[in-house]
């Protein structure tokens, strides 16, 4: 699930990595390739058009935090955006003020509705309630047959009619379970219903007497992952026939592109509350919109890293910053040691390269630091004199050798810095001139 569009995303911010800045053209092709990665992920095309022209206004905007580099701007902008559509805040079951809570499970035949009552009730009991299943699927030979097995795995108890007892309306199955949960002190009832193979104006018609009829607290539509755009049109036939509080999508372990996710919400305007992930009734979970966000971004970990850099770097910190960088002339070795004191405040180095200001094109040079490393410069820097941090160059070799003493190090030790510093000072230097700071005083941006 998700693999492909995971790949395609992955690719687009990769060849943002190298940019200074974007300029507009670059903004149009990230997002044309954005929107080519979300098309054959068979994401709807309303959806797809809504999410890229998001992604555009706010990658042109000047929202873009100065904290983060073009690619990391990006990439925390479809972080964002990916969130909303998925739903934003993990939407939770409400539960009825008097119990018992009901909850109605609609959806097609296959979809996995039977399968998805036994992995609710056993979540819910897991969490200290008392679920009952409710079999008002008679329509299908064995379904009732069904939810007893599923019901015995999960360990919850099952309402159904009695064979040969004469019950064949399956409302008036969902209106006794009702009392039957009161008399028995189940504070949940779980109503399955009946699916069709395709969208059918009698099963919309017995949906909604059996809605009618129990008034539920959250009436879920299930709906296979795997069907891709068919998820969108099953959901708006479900939407206007029935109605319903929350979708879950099952088989999302399955090999799909992973569209319906990305569509549902957005085309019904209802939240995914749960996701199936296998036939065993522990692949189950509440949905989350910003993990699912994340597992389709790969990048867990580096979006953690760029909330903490924004957290690290305030605004100010980080247009001061930006300021220098726009002149590269003022660029001190001060500034240096400061900005390497802000990055060791966020954790180890290396998982952090390119999280500065500018200095994602500083890549190999930070990548030969290593935190002792980083010690021995702040020592270094703070062996010289405010002259010398302000004018590296008139470190001569009697300097050298002073700060090597004071510092604790070797002379080449020193000269090693200096030179470093110089190429630092020199890339900044580049790349004020060959651009500005988007949204910064005296930027070109
Ligand atoms: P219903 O007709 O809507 O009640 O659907 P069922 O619960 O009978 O499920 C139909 C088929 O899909 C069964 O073979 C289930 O084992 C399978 N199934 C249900 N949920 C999942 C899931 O999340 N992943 C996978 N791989 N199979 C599932």
């Amino acid at each position: 699930m998700f693999e492909t569009l995971s790949d395609r995303l992955t690719s687009v911010f990769s060849s943002l990595r190298s940019k200074g800045r974007l300029s507009d053209a670059d903004i149009d092709a990230t997002t044309r390739e954005i929107r080519i990665a979300l098309l054959e992920a068979d994401v709807a095309l309303p959806v797809v058009k809504a999410f890229v022209a998001q992604v555009k206004e706010r990658a042109r905007g000047s929202e873009v935090s100065q904290a983060l580099n073009p690619a990391q701007q990006v990439v925390k902008i479809v972080n964002d955006e990916l969130i909303g559509i998925l739903g934003g805040e993990t939407r939770r079951l409400r539960f009825a003020k008097t119990p018992p809570t009901v909850i109605m499970l609609a959806g097609l035949q296959g979809a996995g509705k039977t399968t998805l009552a036994g992995k609710l009730a056993r979540w819910l009991r897991e969490q200290g309630h008392a679920p009952m299943l409710v079999a008002a699927d008679l329509q299908r030979p064995n379904a009732v047959q069904q939810l007893q097995v599923v019901g015995e795995r999960a360990q919850v108890a099952v309402f159904a009619p009695e064979p040969g007892s004469g019950v064949g309306d399956p409302v008036e199955v969902a209106r006794r379970s009702i009392d039957e949960a009161r008399r028995l002190n189940h504070d949940i009832v779980i109503i399955d219903t009946a699916g069709r193979l395709g969208i059918d104006q009698e099963m919309m018609r017995q949906a909604a007497d059996i809605r009618d009829a129990v008034s539920p607290d959250e009436t879920l539509f299930v709906v296979d992952a795997m069907i891709g755009q068919d998820a969108v049109t099953t959901a708006q036939a479900f939407m206007e026939g029935v109605g319903f509080d929350g979708v879950v999508l099952t088989k999302l372990d399955g090999d799909a592109r992973g569209g319906a996710a990305l569509s549902v919400r957005h085309i019904t305007g209802r939240p995914i509350m749960f996701a199936s992930t296998g036939e065993k009734l522990e692949d189950f979970d509440a949905f989350h919109p910003d993990r699912m966000a994340s597992r389709i971004l790969d990048m867990g970990d580096i979006l953690t890293l760029i909330e903490q850099a924004q957290k690290t770097f305030d605004e100010e910190q980080a247009a001061k910053m930006a300021g220098k960088l726009t002149s590269g002339e003022n660029f001190t070795l001060d500034d240096f040691l400061e900005q390497m004191m802000m990055v060791q405040k966020m954790g180890p180095i290396k998982n952090l390269l390119g999280m500065m200001p500018g200095m994602g094109q500083m890549r190999e040079q930070i990548n030969s630091i290593d935190d002792r490393d980083l010690d021995r410069i702040a020592a270094i820097i703070r062996s010289m004199t405010p002259a010398e941090r302000q004018d590296p160059k008139i470190i001569n070799g009697s300097r050298r050798a002073r700060i090597a003493a004071g510092s604790g190090v070797s002379v080449s030790a020193v000269s090693n810095l200096v030179t470093r510093f110089f190429d630092a000072q020199k890339m900044m230097k580049r790349m004020a001139g060959g651009m500005g700071i988007p949204g910064m005083p005296g930027g070109k941006g």
